[in-house]
C-alpha cells in the first residue's frame, strides 16, 4: 500500500480490520460457555498427538462488538449489488429479492435431508418437478434437468447428451462440435472436455454468426454447433433459425447456452428457433446470489428426442407421488443428490412471483436499460455495432488512446463514482471493450447516475488522463499486481500460523 492510501480518509476506516489480530486482549471473550455436563474425552482420544499442535494459534482475542465491528467493515469494503449498481455485462448482477431467501430458509426446506424417504419430502419434490416444467416451458421444450451446478456445468451436460444421442445412432465419426467467435470461453473448453475438436465460426460485421462459413464447415463429421442467443455481443443472432435448420440438415445437433435468456425470456423460446437443448443459469436469470464462487445452478433443458439421455435422477409424478425416476440410457449422475436445492427454490419463488407476464417484462425492462445507457453513451463510447442491443451494449473506450487512458483506467475510475466496473476486454477482439449490462432492476435515476458518471469520466480522460490512469483514488486498496493474486495469494496474516 503506498503512503499515499494509508493517509486517504478510506484507509483510516480499515486500519482497525487491518490490524484486528493486533487489537483485543487476552482473555477478551464475545461469548462464554458454560461448563460441559458430560464427561469429556480426553485430547488424545479425538486427536492422535501427531496431530496436536504444539504452540498456541495466534488468534486475536476480541470482544463481540469487535468482531462484529471487523466484518462489517470487511462486507463494506467490497461492491456489493445490494449497495449499488452491478453492470458487468455476461453475468446478469441483478438484485436479489430477499423473499427468495427467506422461503429458501424455511425449515421445510432448509432442515430435510436428501436421503429422506420420498414420502416425507413430497413438498420440496413437487416444487423441483413443477420447476422442471417451468423451466422446459420457458425454453420451449420437453424436458429439463435441474442437476447441473452452474453454467459450464450445463454446458457440458448437454453436450454429453448431444454424443450419447449420435452414439446411440452409430455415428461415431461426428467428432467436430462448431463455436462462433463470439461465444463465451466456456463452450469450447466444454467442447473439448467431451472429446470433440472445436472449429471456430466467424462472425460478419454485425455481430451475427457468419451463415456461409457455417454452411461451408458443415459435413457428417460435426457433432453440433454451440450457440448464444443473444451472443457475447449482445445482439440477437438474426439468422438462428436458418443456421439451426442447416445444422439439422447435415444431421448435427444444436446447443443452446442460454445464460442470456434475461433477454428473452417469455418473448422467444429457443425450442421454437430449433434449439435441441439448453442450459440455464438460475444465478444470472433466475435470481440467486452470486460472485463469489457459488453455489449456483444451471438446469439443461432439452427436446424429446434427447430426453432419454438426461442425467439420472429425474423426479417424476407417478400415481400421485413424486419420486426420483431413472432412463436406462441416461449420461448417469452429473450432481450428488438433489443439486443446488437452495438455489432451485431461489429459482422457482421467482418465477412464481413474476408469472408468465412478469418474466416477460423483466425482459423487456433489461433490453430497454441497455439500449438506454447505449444511447446516452455512445458519443463518448462508441458502440461496437449499430442499431439496438439486447440486454447489455458494447461499447468501446478508444478515444483516449493517445492520452493512454484505456478501458481499465475507465473501469478502476468508476470505483472513485461508486459503481462496480462493467466487463472489460470482452468478448475477445474488441478493442477496449466495456460490456455494460444493467439488468432490469436498476431505476432510471441510478441509470442516469451511471450516465453522469461515465460521461464525467470522459471529461477527465481530455482534461486530466493522470487522474483516470492512476484511479480508483477512494477504494482502500488501489491496483493490484492481478497475475501474482491469481497465481501466487498470500491469504494469511503475518504471525498467524
Ligand atoms: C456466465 C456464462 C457461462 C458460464 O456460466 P457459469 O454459471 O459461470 O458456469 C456460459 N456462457 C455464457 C454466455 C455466460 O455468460
Amino acid at each position: 500500500m503506498t503512503a499515499e492510501a494509508m493517509q486517504s480518509p478510506a484507509f483510516a476506516n480499515i486500519r482497525a480490520e487491518s490490524y484486528i489480530f493486533d487489537v483485543g486482549a487476552p482473555e477478551r471473550r464475545g461469548i462464554r460457555f458454560s461448563k460441559a455436563d458430560v464427561p469429556e474425552e480426553p485430547l488424545d482420544n479425538l486427536v492422535p498427538p501427531s496431530f496436536q499442535r504444539k504452540t498456541l494459534l495466534h488468534l486475536p482475542e476480541v470482544s463481540e462488538r469487535d468482531a462484529v465491528g471487523h466484518f462489517t467493515r470487511l462486507s463494506q469494503l467490497n461492491f456489493s449489488i445490494d449497495t449499488t449498481m452491478y453492470p458487468l455485462g455476461s453475468c446478469t448482477m441483478k438484485y436479489n429479492p430477499k423473499v427468495n431467501d427467506a422461503i429458501a430458509s424455511l425449515p421445510g426446506f432448509s432442515h430435510i435431508h436428501p436421503l429422506q424417504p420420498v414420502e416425507t419430502v413430497q413438498g420440496a419434490l413437487r416444487l423441483l418437478y413443477e420447476l422442471q416444467g417451468f423451466l422446459a416451458e420457458i425454453a420451449g421444450m420437453d424436458a429439463c434437468t435441474l442437476q447441473p451446478a452452474a453454467g459450464a456445468h450445463g454446458e457440458l451436460t448437454g453436450m454429453l447428451m448431444i454424443r450419447a444421442y449420435h452414439e446411440s445412432r452409430g455415428e461415431h465419426q461426428r467428432t467436430i462440435v462448431l463455436v462462433p467467435a463470439s461465444a463465451h470461453g466456456t463452450n469450447p473448453a466444454t467442447a473439448h472436455m467431451c472429446g470433440y475438436t472445436v472449429r471456430e465460426i466467424p462472425s460478419l460485421g454485425d455481430g451475427s454468426i457468419d451463415l456461409a462459413a457455417l454452411e461451408r464447415a458443415l459435413d457428417s463429421s460435426v457433432a453440433a454447433l454451440m450457440l448464444t442467443n443473444p451472443n457475447t455481443y449482445g445482439r440477437f443472432e438474426h439468422h438462428v433459425a436458418e443456421a439451426n435448420a442447416l445444422v439439422h440438415r447435415a444431421g448435427a445437433q444444436v446447443y443452446g447456452d442460454g445464460a442470456n435468456m434475461n433477454a428473452i425470456m417469455g418473448i422467444v423460446r429457443p425450442g421454437d428457433l430449433g434449439f435441441d437443448v439448453l442450459h440455464f443459469n438460475t444465478h444470472k436469470t433466475f435470481s440467486t446470489p452470486h460472485g463469489g464462487g457459488g453455489p449456483g445452478a444451471g438446469p439443461v433443458a432439452c427436446r424429446a428426442h434427447l430426453t432419454p439421455y438426461l442425467p439420472n435422477p429425474q423426479v417424476v409424478l407417478h400415481e400421485g407421488i413424486y419420486r426420483f425416476g431413472e432412463s436406462p440410457e441416461s449420461i448417469g449422475r452429473v450432481r450428488a443428490f438433489w443439486g443446488s436445492f437452495g438455489v432451485l427454490v431461489r429459482a422457482y419463488v421467482y418465477i412464481l412471483a413474476h408469472g408468465a407476464e412478469g418474466l416477460r417484462q423483466i425482459s423487456e425492462d433489461a433490453v430497454l436499460a441497455a439500449n438506454y445507457l447505449r444511447v446516452q453513451l455512445q458519443d463518448l463510447y462508441p458502440a461496437r455495432f449499430d442499431g439496438p442491443c439486447m440486454h447489455e451494449t458494447l461499447l468501446q473506450a478508444t478515444r483516449w488512446r493517445d492520452a493512454g487512458v484505456t478501458a481499465l483506467d475507465i473501469a478502476k475510475r468508476l470505483l472513485d463514482y461508486g459503481f462496480h466496473a462493467p466487463t472489460m476486454y470482452f468478448p475477445l477482439g474488441v478493442p477496449e471493450a466495456l460490456l455494460i449490462e444493467p439488468t432490469e432492476t436498476e431505476s432510471i435515476e441510478m441509470l442516469d447516475h451511471f450516465v453522469h458518471a461515465m460521461r464525467a469520466i470522459a471529461q477527465e480522460a481530455e482534461s486530466d488522463p493522470r487522474l483516470v490512469r492512476t484511479a480508483p483514488h477512494s477504494a482502500p486498496y488501489r491496483r493490484f499486481d492481478e497475475v501474482a493474486a491469481a497465481r501466487r495469494p498470500n491469504i494469511c496474516f503475518p504471525g498467524c500460523l
